[in-house]
């Protein structure tokens, strides 16, 4: 039996043995072998992946299957940190407590290990967002700009964005984009994601002319490397 599935992909409910029922995203693949299972990391989305032929009452009776598995990875998952007050940000290596303001001020104030942020609900954690997005905006720009005079190569433009996969890019005119949330891993990581896209203004390329640039920019970076690849998903589980 095959069956087409609609490019919405559909969604079904699959019972836990913990007694939850989670949401299953369906999603045909013309490249997948197999019936798979993946779970994302940043937010517990639980995917169901069919090979094209495979039918869908076979793909769910492997889900079923895996259920204990499936519970098993969601309960391992770190929890989220949202932004509201009495939350607790890595900010560039420093622990930073969402408060309200103690007086009453109408902005938003860093004192010490605090952030005061005046509002409620999604005004606050909106407030929370735009600091961050600006605070990556001035460490990431200051870093990029100093390491742009030493490739002697010029930054076109600095883009600051929230991509889900990707922590930095380049394109060949010279155009840089980073994560914002890069401002929530340690500052060596920060550091060597910049050196990296700065890098790729001389080689276009990760050659070993390119990797041995980003030594020379941002000293040895394999354990940073390996801290994006084991911690980068945590990152998205903010906000
Ligand atoms: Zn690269």
């Amino acid at each position: 039996m095959t069956s087409i599935l609609q490019p919405a992909n559909p969604v079904r409910q699959l019972a836990l043995p913990d007694g939850r029922d989670i949401e299953l995203l369906l999603r045909r693949s013309a490249r997948a072998r197999h019936v798979m299972l993946r779970i994302d990391d940043a937010n517990g989305e639980v995917e169901l992946v069919l090979p094209r032929r495979a039918a869908i009452c076979d793909g769910l009776a492997f889900a079923d299957s895996k259920a204990g598995w499936i519970a098993a990875r969601l309960n391992a998952l770190p929890p989220t940190v949202p932004f509201r007050p009495g939350s607790v940000l890595p900010v560039l290596g420093d622990s930073i407590a969402l408060m309200r303001p103690l007086n009453g001020a109408k902005r938003v104030r860093r004192s010490g290990g605090a952030l005061q942020v005046p509002g409620d609900g999604d005004a606050f954690a909106g407030r929370v967002r735009r600091w961050l997005i600006a605070e990556a905006r001035r460490e990431i720009g200051a870093r990029a700009h100093r390491l742009a005079l030493e490739v002697e190569r010029p930054i076109k433009r600095l883009a600051i964005r929230d991509p889900a996969t990707r922590w930095g890019s380049c394109s060949a005119a010279g155009g840089l984009s980073f994560s914002w949330r890069l401002i929530l891993a340690p500052p060596e990581v920060l550091d060597y994601v910049v050196a990296h896209e700065i890098a790729h203004l001389r080689h276009m390329n990760h050659g070993r002319r390119f990797w041995s640039l980003v030594e020379k920019l941002a000293g040895d970076c394999s354990a940073h490397r390996t801290w994006l690849r084991r911690n980068g998903t945590l990152l998205r589980r903010y906000g």
